[in-house]
């Protein structure tokens, strides 16, 4: 049986700091094989300016793994740099590959303040310069006092910048760019230029910025031995820079590196531009995708469900997109909270499992739950991973064709499932599961119904869905085989570290 490729984001905003990430994403990998995850999405594994407490996305060393006794820790949020290369380890000898989480738009935490002379650009429009240049004190200077030059002994100052936020001798927030640079080009056009994001924004057409970076990247591979990469802000960091980057490693390294990039805009024409400017060395995620299941959750029933993948970079560039359904970005109490509700959960993952476009990602939030925000598992997600290790395969009938209610049948060489999926009232949708099936008694894998459904001789029958949900139905024997598989494996429970 085809193995397809399924991706998991192994963290969510709130996991409790120093609560040993690492070490227990090492002992979820055998798990996580055997729910059929191939490939594996880890936070940035680098010292932050907050130390224990950063996420990963404010990144002050990238050298700093969890090693040096920096922003006064020596591990980071997830632990010590032997015990990320366990957890790398461990996750590639269960055949899961590793995706690193690649933060190199900006960086926090200077370690010295300097003074540069810098004009203020308007806010909503970067390219207005609205002041001329003064001196100001900016944080650029990053010497890394706690590693003392191992792996590297580049030192930042302004000059590796463009701008910063802040402006230290005035106690003043501002968008400062440094004077005698410029904001990168090929970049998001929100703000005129949406080159800076936050902190001390990389100037990434610095010849010493480029080839620190290049000399990053091969040491970072080196040592930790990483699949791939999730990219970071890529629309904040001018696209010819990837191409450049991920090029130069997949050439020294001899490796695909397969890379996704987060360029964080519901709108397909800016991704598929984004994706021919950089040479398509990457996927992205399907951002219009998540808008469309958050619209589904809150539009009370009301929502087209032809329209559903409309305007979806899934639909437009099936190879190209990585589906989602949330992320530690949209999780309630984050800047970009959309949260997908819980209703709608397994309508939206059944859409990114079961269907053939995309490689989907699954949130560990949904797969585990968020104890901080009392966020329960999705308790259907077991189901339809393996539903999909087991189901979904072969070709794709498409029965998108009505308001209320939808439907797909995929039919593999040895088994076939039909999915009915309404925001609406209960209904049914018919729906031709090939004649091979004539005679095969069809259930409801995720439960909600209990009908058996007699396959007729041409293979067409209704396959009822209760209101606002969705069914998987499945061939009696496979969901017995599906059954038993999740009892073997035990079902996932709540990690320690978040509970
Ligand atoms: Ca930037």
């Amino acid at each position: 049986m085809e193995q397809q490729e399924t991706l998991l984001q192994y963290f969510e905003w709130y996991l409790p700091a120093g609560g040993g990430h690492w070490r227990q994403t090492a002992a979820d990998a055998a798990h996580l094989a055997a729910l059929g995850f191939t490939g594996v999405w880890l936070p940035p594994a680098y010292k932050g300016h907050q130390g224990l407490a950063d996420v990963g996305y404010g990144v002050y060393d990238l050298y700093d793994l969890g090693e040096f006794d920096q922003k006064g820790t020596v591990p980071t949020k997830y632990g010590l740099r032997e015990e990320y290369l366990a957890a790398i380890r461990a996750l590639q000898a269960n055949g899961v590959k590793v995706y690193a989480d690649i933060v190199l738009n900006h960086r926090m935490g200077a370690d010295e303040s300097e003074e540069v002379y810098a004009q203020k650009s308007a806010g909503n429009d970067r390219n207005r310069e609205i002041s001329s240049p003064a001196p100001i004190t900016a944080w650029t200077r990053f010497t890394f006092p706690g590693r003392a030059g191992k792996y590297s002994d580049f030192q930042w100052d302004w000059t590796c910048f463009d701008g910063v936020d802040w402006d230290d001798k005035r106690d003043s927030t501002a968008i400062y760019q440094f004077e005698g640079k410029d904001w990168d080009r090929q970049v998001d056009c929100e703000n005129g230029n949406y080159d800076y994001l936050m902190g001390a924004d990389l100037d990434m057409s610095a010849p010493k910025v480029i080839e620190e970076l290049d000399r990053w990247g091969k040491w970072y591979l080196e040592t930790t031995g990483v699949d791939g990469f999730r990219l970071d802000a890529v629309k904040h960091i001018r696209a010819s820079y990837f191409t450049h980057w991920l090029q130069a490693l997949r050439r020294s390294s001899g490796k695909p590196l397969p890379a996704m990039g987060e360029y964080w805009k519901n709108d397909l024409g800016a991704l598929t531009y984004y994706l021919d400017q950089c040479g398509q060395v990457m996927r992205l995620f399907d951002v219009p995708l998540h808008f469309q299941f958050h619209r589904l959750s809150t539009a009370n029933g009301s929502m087209d469900l032809r329209d559903l993948f409309r305007g979806t970079l899934t639909a437009a560039r099936p190879d190209q997109a990585v589906s989602f359904v949330d992320n530690h970005d949209t999780q309630p109490g984050q800047a970009l909270q959309s949260w997908v509700a819980d209703w709608c959960k397994p309508l939206a993952y059944a859409c990114i499992l079961l269907r053939r476009e995309g490689i989907p990602c699954v949130f560990y939030g949904d797969l585990y739950g968020i104890p901080h925000s009392s966020v329960p598992p999705v308790e259907a997600l077991p189901k339809l991973l393996l539903a999909r290790k087991f189901c979904a395969h072969g070709q794709q009938t498409d029965y998108l064709d009505d308001p209320a209610t939808i439907g797909w049948v995929r039919r593999g060489t040895d088994s076939a499932m039909a999915v009915a999926l309404t925001d609406g009232p209960g209904s049914s949708k018919r729906m031709c599961t090939g004649a091979e099936m004539s005679g095969a008694v069809f259930v409801d894998l995720l439960g909600g119904r209990n009908d058996r459904i007699l396959i007729p001789e041409n293979g067409t029958a209704d396959f009822p869905v209760n209101g606002g949900s969705v069914a998987v139905w499945v061939p009696e024997s496979m969901a017995e085989q599906i059954r038993q598989a999740l009892k073997s494996e035990a079902l996932p429970e709540a990690p320690l570290s978040s509970i």
